[in-house]
């Protein structure tokens, strides 16, 4: 199976009403959505998501901000989804984003950087189930792939 990342759009990006250009960029990309969900995450959930984070300065205000509203959490797949969506999302910092990516284009502050998506394999997979049950993901074959995909 290709590759899975876990995307998931903030409070602030569903605000801003950002969630239509964000999905219309990853799937204009040539990536396959595999799952997605509108949900206020708990406490519990933001907690686990961010856990790695936990002795940090920010953490406290970071769980409070995930909770405090609706978030997209999505499940993408394609050939190395994880570091590409990474690179389309650009740096933690806004004001150090790309022009062009996400971050770059709409945010200016690291506290409301409008989108997490997973750094890495191991985080991809730890993120996914957590967010998602398994019959939650969705198998099917996207006919367009054999134009997107050389083979
Ligand atoms: P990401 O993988 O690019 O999202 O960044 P990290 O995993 O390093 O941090 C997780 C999230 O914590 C970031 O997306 C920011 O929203 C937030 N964050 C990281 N560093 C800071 C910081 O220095 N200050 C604040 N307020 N938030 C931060
Ligand atoms: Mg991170």
């Amino acid at each position: 199976m290709t590759e899975r990342s876990f995307v998931a759009i903030k409070p602030d990006g569903v605000e801003r009403k950002l969630t239509g250009e964000i999905i219309k960029r990853i799937e204009q990309k040539g990536f396959k959505m595999v799952a997605m969900k509108f949900i206020k995450p708990s406490q519990e959930l933001a907690e686990e998501h961010y856990g790695e984070h936990k002795e940090k300065p920010f953490y406290k205000g970071l769980v409070e901000f995930i909770t405090s509203g609706p978030v997209v959490a999505m499940v993408w797949e394609g050939k190395d989804v994880i570091a590409t969506i990474r690179k389309m999302v650009g740096v933690t910092d806004p004001l150090k984003s790309d022009p062009g990516t996400i971050r770059g284009d709409f945010g200016i502050s690291i506290g409301r950087n409008i989108i997490h998506a997973s750094d890495k394999l191991e985080s991809a997979k730890k993120e996914i189930s957590l967010w998602f049950s398994q019959d939650e993901l969705v198998e099917y074959t996207p006919t367009l792939d054999k134009w997107i995909y050389e083979n």
